[in-house]
């Protein structure tokens, strides 16, 4: 089977370091081998940033020209943008229509974003509606593997709960259908009031224990063949032939680059930096980091572990140059700006590359263009196929 991997980024800025290091280089390596699907998630950013299409439109094109300057290959990876490919609205839209909204409410990011954006209104229906869209980015491509940090692991759930309803709804034969109804009038009222009423449960809450409960009844149902049973415990579980392939989670490292003040590097904490930033201003965030507070003057020894530079040194320092870190940090031999300085020519360095090919992208709006077409052109190809066997299985009589 081949692996496919599926991940997007909101166009909503400019990218920075902890992009780069966190997310970038992992969809670098993958591309190399697997079948990716990388989109930039113009959708996804209207759900939180829809007063503000202007900044989407230019930030569309931004992320564009910065995936192809750290190396990411039209030739190795379907680059695409998610609005060129209207399969994903479509199958968000079919797949709302059997998403409770119970599962919705449930997304921890949810609430979290409402606290944490409260300048924005987010009470819509987008933002409310965004994990059926992240479910049908992810369930067009036939994704098996979709790429997210620990923090991460639960927005995936949504996605695999979605494909196993879908395939419980949409993916028995009729005569499987026929075979499951006569199993439960077998079981007599009773206890099949008492099943459905587990398994409604179990399939909002998710709880073990119902299912546990619900199982019991099935096996010890004595008037029931085997097959019967076996369909029976498929539908307890809500499993059904897959026309949604429920993806796994393939967890990636936490990114190591902390922001400049130490904490994770964010916009909103304004402590980041770009990845297409001018050396000079390269030179003047690094130079002006804080340091291991216990440094107060040049002759205090610190401790790299405490110190935010320290990390960056580990990103882009030689073996040596740690070790002179190490050694001339917990001796006081260093100064923080001889130990800056080492890091600020590193960070320099490997930036200039990155920033010389985004400069040839972005004065090239056409090729852009084209890039950007031959990848929706790619993706939608693959996306159709998904949203035909969904669109027959749910009823709709297009093709
Ligand atoms: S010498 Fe380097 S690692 Fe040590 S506190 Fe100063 S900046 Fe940080």
């Amino acid at each position: 089977m081949t692996a496919i991997v599926v991940s997007g980024m909101r166009p909503t800025g400019r990218l920075h370091l902890g992009h780069y290091h966190g997310v970038l280089k992992n969809w670098l390596a993958l591309q190399e081998n697997r079948e990716c699907y990388f989109f930039v998630a113009d959708l996804h950013a209207l759900t939180t940033h829809y007063e503000h299409p202007e900044g989407i439109r230019n930030s569309t094109w931004d992320l564009l020209v910065e995936w192809l300057a750290v190396g990411l290959d039209p030739e190795k990876a379907v680059l695409f943008i998610q609005s060129w490919v209207p399969q994903h609205a479509e199958l968000a839209l079919l797949l709302g229509m059997m998403t409770p909204l119970s599962w919705l409410e449930r997304v921890p990011t949810f609430k979290d974003q409402q606290e944490q954006l409260r300048d924005k209104d987010l009470a819509t229906y987008g933002f409310l509606g965004y994990p059926a869209l992240m479910s049908a980015d992810i369930l067009l491509y036939d994704a098996t593997e979709v790429p997210v940090g620990a923090d991460q692991v639960a927005h995936l759930e949504i996605a695999r709960e979605l494909a196993r309803r879908f395939n419980s709804l949409y993916g028995r034969t009729a005569s499987d259908q026929a075979a499951i109804e006569a199993g439960l009038q077998a079981l007599g009222k009773k206890a099949r009031r008492n099943l459905e009423k587990l398994r409604e449960d179990y399939q909002r809450e998710g709880s073990p224990q119902l299912l546990a409960q619900a199982q019991a009844i099935v096996t010890d149902a004595a008037s029931i063949s085997e097959v019967t049973r076996s369909l029976l415990m498929n539908y307890l579980e809500g499993k059904g032939r897959s026309i949604l392939r429920e993806p796994q989670v393939l967890l990636t490292a936490a990114s190591k680059m902390p922001g400049l003040d130490g904490r994770k590097m964010s916009k909103s904490y304004g402590n980041t930096l770009g990845l297409r930033e001018e050396p000079e201003q390269v030179r003047k965030k690094l130079l002006t980091m804080p340091t291991d507070p216990a440094r107060v003057g040049r002759h205090d020894p610190g401790e790299p572990e405490r110190c935010p530079v320290w990390p960056f040194h580990q990103a882009y320092s030689s073996v040596e140059t740690q070790a002179w870190v190490q050694e001339g940090c917990r001796s006081a031999g260093i100064g923080c700006v001889d130990c800056k300085q080492a890091l600020v020519e590193k960070v320099i360095a490997e930036q200039a590359p990155i920033r010389e090919r985004a400069d040839y992208w972005a004065a090239r709006p056409d090729d852009l263009r084209q890039i950007a077409a031959a990848g929706a052109q790619k993706a939608r190809e693959k996306a159709a196929q998904t949203l035909a066997r969904v669109q027959e299985v749910m009823g709709l009589d297009v093709h």
